[in-house]
């Protein structure tokens, strides 16, 4: 049975509440939802009525395609001069001793550690620090354009943009224009926590709010580029929040078309200071994923970072409306690992990844940061494979 005929088992299913089975007619004939309908998926929908729906919807733009990239992460400080509650990551400037503060050359030794190696992109991001400014941020995407000029620089967020164009006087315009010209080649999702105001003041206060997060984005999306988005979901918020959260950015996309990919991403609670709250199931976790995938009709893209959920739940996702994985990682980020996620030294190398991708049930496809095709995995086979031997037995009459 294919994913559509499992919807239309469910809309002839006669115990389906009247208000699911009516959103479920409405993902069947490709219509929005809205807000009342979202917050009603979150509060009634159960884990299998939710997976219909969103693999209707993923196999409908992807099939089975479930995309990765070959990627390396470089995150300059976990000094940060703000505290957010939820963050595990961050060191105060106060405790400078457990932190860490590359220069521009460790950076770029990074970067030169990889040469050769086929990663095509950079994800850079990481704590706020005075030192880091737009001059010096410039510098360092232009040294790594020099040194690699195929390497797909994807770096900071509109947390840190904001407070680089503040100090140094200059609008949001004219700030992503000069990182453009720099050698800034696309902007990852992060920073979003959850838009709320109220929540956002308890879990984030200082740092950009939530409209000045949006119009960083829509600022970058106007140079023609093109960005991720993210939401920090299972502390605080209630499925409402949820909801809002996404639905300014369905409007933007609405605007803007810029946005690639959403990316949910799971509150954990190791040695931060909302370690009271209880982390959210795996079951709230595929629900979250599915809901994104109705609700964010205008985004191509639903990302599950296989080191923040850990590899079996990413494989999971993959039946509910998540078609990528995310990347190899190499071992180079500390974000997840410090929050308490269970991979502790996230890395995978190419062909683990498309097993993990291939034992799911789906195809995998590497792609570079703008989604080109890298590399079809569909029917490629790893040199040291073992394939499965048949014998030709001998005939015993
Ligand atoms: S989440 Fe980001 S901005 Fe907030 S304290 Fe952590 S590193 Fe700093």
């Amino acid at each position: 049975m294919d994913a559509e005929q499992h919807l239309q088992l469910l809309l002839n299913d006669t115990r389906l509440p009247d208000d699911l089975k009516h959103i479920a007619g409405k993902v069947l004939n490709n219509e929005r939802i809205t807000f009342n309908e979202g917050v009603t998926l979150f509060e009634k929908g159960e884990l299998g009525y939710l997976g219909i729906l969103a693999n209707y919807i993923r196999e409908k733009r992807h099939g089975d395609k479930t995309y990765f990239n070959r990627n390396f992460h470089i995150e300059p400080t976990n000094l940060c001069v703000y505290d957010c509650k939820f963050c595990s990551y961050s060191r105060l400037i106060k405790e400078r001793s457990e932190g860490w503060e590359y220069t521009m050359e460790d950076m770029l030794n990074i970067v030169k550690k990889y040469d050769g190696e086929p990663v095509t992109e950079v994800h850079i991001v990481g704590g706020v620090l005075p030192q880091y400014d737009v001059a010096f941020y410039a510098e360092l995407f232009r040294k790594i354009k020099e040194h690699r000029p195929g390497l797909h620089v994807k770096a900071l967020t509109p947390v840190e943009y904001h407070y680089i164009f503040k100090k140094a006087k200059i609008d949001y315009a004219t700030g992503m224009a000069l990182m453009k010209e720099a050698g800034l080649e696309s902007m990852p999702g992060g920073g979003a926590e959850i838009f709320d105001p109220e929540i956002r003041e308890q879990i984030a206060k200082d740092k950009c709010t939530a409209d000045q997060w949006l119009d960083i984005h829509r600022e970058w999306h106007k140079l023609g580029m093109r960005s991720n988005a993210t939401m920090l979901y299972g502390h605080i918020e209630e499925f409402r929040h949820r909801i809002d959260h996404m639905e300014s950015l369905r409007q933007l996309q609405d605007e803007t078309g810029g946005f690639q990919t959403f990316i949910p991403l799971k509150f954990r609670n190791k040695d931060n200071q909302m370690s009271n709250v209880i982390e959210s199931t795996v079951v709230e976790d595929l629900r979250n994923y599915a809901i994104a995938r109705v609700y964010l009709d205008n985004f191509d893209h639903i990302k599950a970072y296989w080191a923040m959920i850990s590899r079996t739940t990413a494989q999971l996702s993959l039946n509910f409306g998540v078609d990528d994985i995310d990347g190899t990682l190499d071992d180079t980020t500390k974000i997840y690992s410090m929050a308490g996620a269970e991979e502790q030294t996230p890395g995978m190398s190419t062909k683990e990844l498309v097993n993990l991708i291939k034992n799911g049930g789906r195809v995998a496809i590497e792609r570079d940061t703008l989604y080109n095709v890298v590399t079809d995995f569909t029917n490629y086979d790893f040199p040291d494979e073992v394939k499965p031997q048949f014998y030709r037995l001998p005939v015993v009459n």
